[in-house]
């Protein structure tokens, strides 16, 4: 039998695992014990590792052995069977007060049936979301976890040991009970999906209307990454669209099939936010523009009956500052509804979710790390009862700002033919909550007659039903 020396156990040693493993090791304080289902994976981590100290265990159970108490272990496997598989091996052996963290990308549905299964154990299950890919799990994550305020007592210090820094905090907080990290993680995602989006269509702009080639674009970025667009997909698109092809010599993003995957976490975020009947049209255009490009024959067979395409406009010389002012608008739009979508699943699933801090978490270790978030997270600190960021007096002076150039280059994309889903989708957006009267008047009109669906009036409170005389 071993002793207990490990204060943290790590399950599953592929990239992931291993990299928060090591990244957890190189802290003070931290003693980690490592298990992986196929042993030799675990070796060639001790090879490669001997400075980290692990506490290896070939078996789960020596694992087990191996964990001081309240034993605390992550598990970095597959998400879905994998992880569950992994969970049962846990829980048959952990006692009341230990505590198990999920740090896979789980749908934050499973995390909270996992939860209410595990609970009466007196096990803490504690989902947690962690944003940065490789990377960010070696040199430090944004991380989201759920789970009991109880557990975070054991669990915060030793996650805000390994988690990213930003301006002094680190990248970690209780973001909620249950599911509520890997709900939060989820809509991260959802957002970065939005972001990447506008900053590609922004970059299809200055090509195609401004004339510009990839490498003056990747400048133009890299100049925007000084302003207020500062950002870490900002700073890897000036980089990508730098990167030439070795073996044709011509621009790396001109070689690429322009036909773009996901791994679902959008779909997810969209998924919910429908369910929830929150509009996130920043975010669902992005899915929906991710499955139009991989669909060649769709785009094929336009293609074919298409005779001319629109003249491009003439980019007048500001034409890059409208772009990015235009960028900047559309971003503001996307993040307020990815925050519309985390109140409404907060109000839904009853987690206390302050979105100033998730804010703050979202400065360092994620994809859309950022300075842009300091303002949302001044704007909720001011006033966490704004009914929309669009609200807070920093972002309707930004968008007031460059509203006249979102309106000029979402024109000019449509007469040029530039297809623009993101940024256009984010103005009418803007534009519908910003008229006096929208004409879902009319809708409720047409459903009334149809179909006796009742409408209310302007000047009178109740329910109206019109008996139509039309054909029916
Ligand atoms: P992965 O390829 O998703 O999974 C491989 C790991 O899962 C291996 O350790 C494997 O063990 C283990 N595993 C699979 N099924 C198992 C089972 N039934 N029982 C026990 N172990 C099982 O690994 P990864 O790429 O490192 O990702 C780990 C987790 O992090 C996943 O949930 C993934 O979605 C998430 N992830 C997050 C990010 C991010 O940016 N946040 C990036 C990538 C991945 P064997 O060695 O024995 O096969």
């Amino acid at each position: 039998t071993r002793t207990a020396t490990a204060n943290i156990g790590v399950v599953g040693l592929a990239v992931m695992g291993s990299n928060l493993a090591r990244n957890l090791a190189s802290r003070e304080g931290n003693t980690v014990a490592v298990y992986n289902r196929t042993y030799a994976r675990t070796e060639e981590l001790l090879a490669e590792h001997p400075e980290a100290g692990f506490v290896a265990s070939e078996t789960i159970d020596d694992f087990v052995a191996s964990l001081a108490k309240p034993r605390t272990a992550i598990i970095m496997v597959q998400a879905g069977a994998g992880t569950d598989a992994v969970i049962d091996q846990l829980v048959e052996r952990f006692e009341p007060g230990d505590i198990i963290v999920d740090g896979g990308n789980a749908n934050f549905h499973d995390t909270i049936a996992r939860e209410q299964r595990i609970a009466p154990t007196g096990i803490h299950f504690v989902g947690a979301g962690i944003s940065g890919g490789e990377e960010g799990a070696l040199h430090g994550p944004s991380i989201m976890p759920g789970g009991s305020a109880e557990s975070y007592e054991t669990l915060g210090p030793i996650l805000a040991s390994i988690a990213a820094v930003a301006e002094g905090e680190p990248c970690v907080t209780h973001v909620g009970t249950d599911g509520a990290g890997h709900f939060v993680k989820m809509i991260h995602n959802g957002i970065e999906y939005a972001d990447m989006q506008l900053i590609a269509e922004a970059y299809d702009l200055l090509r195609t209307v401004g004339g510009l080639q990839p490498a003056a674009i990747a400048d133009v970025f890299a100049g925007w990454n000084e302003g207020p667009l500062e950002s870490y997909l900002i700073e890897i698109t000036a980089e990508v669209l730098r990167q030439v092809d070795p073996a044709t010599g011509r621009p790396f993003v001109d070689i690429v099939l322009d036909q773009a995957g996901s791994k679902g976490t959008g779909v997810w975020t969209v998924q919910n936010a429908l369910d929830l009947g929150v509009p996130v049209g920043g975010i669902g255009e992005a899915v929906f523009a991710r499955a139009v490009s991989s669909k060649p024959a769709q785009r094929a067979a336009v293609q074919r009956i298409v005779n001319s395409r629109p003249t491009v406009q003439e980019a007048g010389t500001s034409f890059a500052d409208d772009v990015a002012k235009a960028l900047y608008a559309s971003k503001v739009v996307a993040y307020a509804q990815g925050f519309d979508a985390i109140i409404a699943g907060a109000e839904k699933y009853g987690w206390d979710i302050h979105k100033d801090r998730i804010a703050k978490i979202w400065r360092g270790g994620c994809i859309i790390r950022a300075q842009f978030l300091n303002r949302i997270a001044e704007a909720y600190d001011e006033n966490p009862d704004i009914a929309t960021l669009l609200e807070a007096p920093y972002f309707a002076q930004a968008v007031a700002d460059g509203e006249a150039a979102w309106r000029r280059v979402v024109a000019t994309a449509a007469l040029s033919g530039v297809p623009v889903p993101g940024f256009s989708s984010a103005l009418s957006y803007y534009d519908s909550l910003a008229v006096k009267r929208l004409p879902a008047a009319l809708v409720q009109g047409q459903r009334d007659f149809f179909g006796a669906h009742t409408y209310k009036r302007v000047d009178k409170p109740g329910t109206f039903h019109t008996l139509w005389s039309g054909d029916r």
